[in-house]
């Protein structure tokens, strides 16, 4: 499903947490606070711009949106609820904390035009809430996600993936559960650990040691998985690039093509799997045209990969698959569905 946001970033303001990973100014690179008339100058100039505004959404990112002062809050929704109906935009999304939830503001973003609500969730094991110093638990992530089902609002839930204090077995329970309480998007953001952060002051000191990168990528590879086989989409696999964010790095997974990464290792099992009893043909692989470049690999590490196995493979393009799709002599497989 199309999936477009026209975002405005709300950074820190009222945010009463430090997270242990969180440098907010750094992640949205800006600091300057909106007010109505940013929102209605933005979407104005969207609303001119976008061709299909009825599949987007007005998205409110970058903070806890629930947890900042409530006038400012209803400041920003007022305006942006000005742009949401017939002729403009689907709705309203908003990113906000688990423990920033409860009857009374989802009644006020409910009369608003809210229509989806994410949850940075980031893990759902205790220990590494506890050591990356969220303020939440498991089970806030999940009453607050029934309830915001119950409501009726699209649920979104966002992890991270590799945070001080986890491994594979507690990165693999999180998307388990996450799949159990059934969100209608997941966005995995692997993590960056940021300047001026006690991630950082950790790694520094030889306390926070992170799984090798390629680790972190085929774990990724595995939950891309599990989520679409369970008919979850994910609508963002790492972190927006930025000059400022590449800046601020000390360590983490930042990689400006992460996401093909990861799924280009699901193209290439997907290919291997049908090729185990074929390996002296050549085969004719076709791809949409908009997955070549992941099907290929990042510099063509499928097809050199496939080489070294002995089997010498035709890329094509055909748009009569989908971007999931991969037809290899004559048979269409979903690279992200195949068990
Ligand atoms: S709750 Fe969100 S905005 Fe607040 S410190 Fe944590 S990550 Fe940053």
């Amino acid at each position: 499903m199309k999936h477009n946001n026209i975002s405005i970033f709300v950074t820190h303001v009222g945010c009463p947490h430090m997270c242990a990973f969180c440098n907010q100014h750094t992640i949205t690179g800006n600091s300057e606070i909106p007010h109505a008339e940013d929102v209605q100058r933005i979407c104005s100039k969207a609303l001119e711009q976008i061709t299909d505004p009825q599949e987007t959404e007005i998205a409110f990112f970058g903070g806890s949106f629930t947890a900042v002062p409530r006038e400012y809050m209803l400041e920003l929704l007022q305006a942006a609820s000005e742009f949401v109906g017939e002729g403009k935009f689907k709705g309203i999304r908003i990113s906000t904390r688990p423990d920033y939830i409860d009857k009374s503001v989802l009644d006020i973003l409910k009369e608003c035009g809210v229509t989806s609500i994410e949850l940075g969730a980031q893990s759902l094991c205790d220990e590494v809430l506890d050591a990356n110093e969220r303020g939440h638990s498991e089970k806030d992530v999940i009453d607050a996600s029934l309830l915001i089902k119950s409501y009726g609002f699209e649920l979104g839930l966002q992890m991270m993936v590799g945070l001080y204090k986890s491994s594979e077995d507690r990165e693999l329970y999180t998307a388990k559960r996450i799949i159990d309480i059934e969100p209608k998007t997941v966005r995995i953001y692997p993590v960056v650990v940021l300047e001026g952060t006690k991630l950082a002051e950790l790694f520094k000191k030889g306390e926070y040691k992170l799984m090798p990168f390629e680790t972190v990528a085929a774990l990724c590879a595995k939950m891309l998985k599990m989520f679409y086989g369970a008919g979850i989409d994910v609508i963002k696999l790492g972190l927006h690039s930025s000059e400022l964010v590449e800046k601020s790095i000390v360590a983490g997974y930042y990689h400006p093509a992460f996401s093909e990464i990861v799924q280009s290792r699901l193209f290439l099992e997907a290919i291997k799997s049908e090729i185990t009893d074929n390996k002296e043909n050549i085969i004719e692989i076709a791809v949409n045209r908009r997955s070549y470049s992941v099907a290929a690999g990042h510099k063509k590490s499928n097809i050199n990969a496939l080489k070294e196995l002995g089997v010498d493979c035709r890329m094509i393009t055909d748009d009569s698959l989908s971007r999931q799709e991969i037809k290899i002599n004559g048979e269409i497989i979903n690279v992200f569905k195949i068990t």
